[in-house]
């Protein structure tokens, strides 16, 4: 729970719109948005096989004065007096787009009172390293006007997303405390890549954005670790490609969202603390006691590929279902990977699956099967 008051700016952003926001213990993403996108949050509880492929979707709040719809979202809990908006809201620049004329954003957030509430996906990280990868060549949904299909189409022409059906839109990497002062370095530590990075690349060369993401050139981390960490990714994608494959979905503009821990003893800590809670549940799991074992791990098979750690899912909603005694065994966080951004998207039953998008997770693969070989 939250009040609206406490709502900060959310930083950890890779690309997009001004105005994303966040609660103050930072487990939440509040992302004002259209009412296409809500429509669209609210639909998924229908598509269950979806679900683990995008944020938790915890409700809808109204970020103006009336909030009713916040208290209809259950979830958060909002004080009865007149509570301020973020003044964030009143600080975005550029506010625009009116109903039927349509111009580009230039990175300025729409006007809009309404907002979903999402999990954040970096939460949990401690430096999390964050890309957002936008899909399909075509970016426009049925409803574009043509000045906007003719600019995003443009877009893609001149970009991978044409060739590819993907484009690096942006992403914001840690690398490390010594290395402030360097060029695009925040006194955080961070190098943010704004949109024009991934435009500068060709089909040919996009792998090196990716080669940056998981600072593969810079010999910042160790290769093993990374090669197990892209590993997972590529479990991620063709879970996620097999999803979209079944349904019947359009989902224009959409992206992938990355995250993997971008401290690199946190990671090392992280795989070492994993290791260790398997070998504890085994235990426990042979010793008879099968209570923290059941419905905890939601994965068929964990071990998988070459590596000795093993890749685990954890599904809250499950074991919130079944396990009445099961503790809650808190993995820690390795990597995650998130479709988002559902402004213009929706199920389109009777129209087949979703190739547009399809076309780009594909390549986002052998993308990243290449860089396995560069890791070896
Ligand atoms: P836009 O319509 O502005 O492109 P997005 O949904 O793509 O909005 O969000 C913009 C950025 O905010 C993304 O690139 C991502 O970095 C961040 N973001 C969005 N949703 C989440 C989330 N649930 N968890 C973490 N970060 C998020
Ligand atoms: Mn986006």
């Amino acid at each position: 729970s939250f009040r609206k008051s406490q709502l900060i700016a959310f930083n950890n952003v890779a690309a997009g719109h001004d105005g994303v926001l966040s609660d103050p213990s930072g487990e939440l993403v509040i992302k004002p948005c259209r009412q296409s996108e809500i429509d669209f949050y609210d639909s998924t509880s229908a598509h269950p096989d979806i679900m683990a492929h995008i944020p938790t979707f915890f409700g809808r709040i109204t970020l103006g004065a009336d909030t009713n719809a916040a208290h209809a979202a259950g979830a958060l809990v909002l004080p009865s007096e007149t509570d301020p908006e973020p003044s964030v809201i009143h600080g975005v620049p550029g506010t625009m787009v009116v109903e039927n004329a349509w111009a580009p954003s230039n990175g300025g957030r729409i006007h809009t009172d309404s907002a979903v509430v999402l999990e954040n996906v970096a939460a949990g990280f401690k430096k999390p390293n964050i890309l957002d990868v936008k899909l399909g060549a075509r970016l426009w949904a049925d409803d574009a006007p043509m000045a906007k299909r003719v600019k995003l189409d443009k877009d893609a022409e001149e970009t991978t997303s044409k060739s590819l059906g993907l484009r690096i839109a942006g992403m914001k990497t840690y690398q490390g405390a010594l290395s402030n002062g360097e060029e695009n370095v925040m006194p955080d530590g961070y190098r943010f890549y704004d949109r024009m990075y991934g435009r500068s690349f060709s089909a040919e060369t996009v792998s090196q954005g990716f080669e940056e993401y998981f600072q593969l050139a810079k010999g910042v981390k160790a290769k093993g670790i990374i090669r197990k960490v892209i590993r997972r990714f590529l479990e991620d994608l063709r879970a996620m490609e097999s999803v979209i494959g079944k349904e019947e979905s359009r989902m224009y503009s959409a992206s992938l969202l990355f995250v993997y821990e971008g401290d690199q003893q946190a990671l090392q800590d992280a795989f070492a603390t994993e290791r260790d809670i398997i070998a504890s549940l085994d235990r426990n799991v042979s010793d008879g006691d099968s209570t923290n074992g059941n419905g905890v791990i939601n994965d068929d098979d964990p071990i998988k590929g070459n590596d000795t750690d093993a890749h685990v899912n954890v599904d809250d909603r499950d074991n919130e279902e079944e396990g009445e005694e099961a503790e809650e065994i808190k993995f820690p966080a390795i990597q995650s990977l998130k479709l988002i951004d559902f402004a213009h998207a929706e199920w389109t039953p009777g129209h087949g699956p979703d190739e547009n998008l399809l076309h780009g997770i594909r390549n986002t693969i052998k993308i990243l099967t290449g860089l396995t070989g560069l890791t070896g």
